[in-house]
């Protein structure tokens, strides 16, 4: 006699299951104050700012940290680094400088699992950084 099949299991994802806050701002499901969109990410300053300018420029896509991008993502993550540019002039911090951050894992500092840029500017900042 034959037996039944096993119940069929979801394979395992490596993506998160509940949303990111990120995921949440953008689907206008939690507020931030917005200084940029467009077809491919989102632009927030940073709710809790660590220079006079910090904003994060954020996929819309769902690319949980740069570790995971894949050759697909290429455009979008060359799209994250032209728009934090054009943020950096239209905030008047491009002459002086500023710095672009991106924090990958634990180690790296990520807390929240969507990437996203940092950019901070309109002070000096140390380096290395801690
Ligand atoms: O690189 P990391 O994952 O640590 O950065 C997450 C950033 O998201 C933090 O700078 C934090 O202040 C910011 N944040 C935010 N709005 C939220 C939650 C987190 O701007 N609602």
């Amino acid at each position: 006699c034959r037996r039944p099949h096993p119940p069929q299991r979801e394979p395992e994802s490596a993506l998160p299951v509940s949303k990111s806050i990120f995921q949440k701002i953008i689907d206008r499901e939690i507020p931030a104050k917005l200084a940029h969109e467009d077809d491919l990410c989102i632009a927030i300053h940073d709710i809790s700012p660590q220079a006079p300018v910090h904003v994060l420029v954020i996929p819309k896509k769902l690319i949980p940290r740069v570790n995971e991008a894949t050759a697909a993502d290429q455009a979008t993550l060359g799209h994250l680094l032209l728009t934090a540019a054009a943020l950096a002039k239209k905030l008047g911090v491009a002459e002086t400088g500023y710095r672009l951050v991106i924090n990958n894992g634990r180690d790296g500092g990520e807390s929240v699992p969507h990437l996203h840029v940092h950019l901070l500017g309109q002070r000096p900042l140390a380096w290395p950084p801690g």
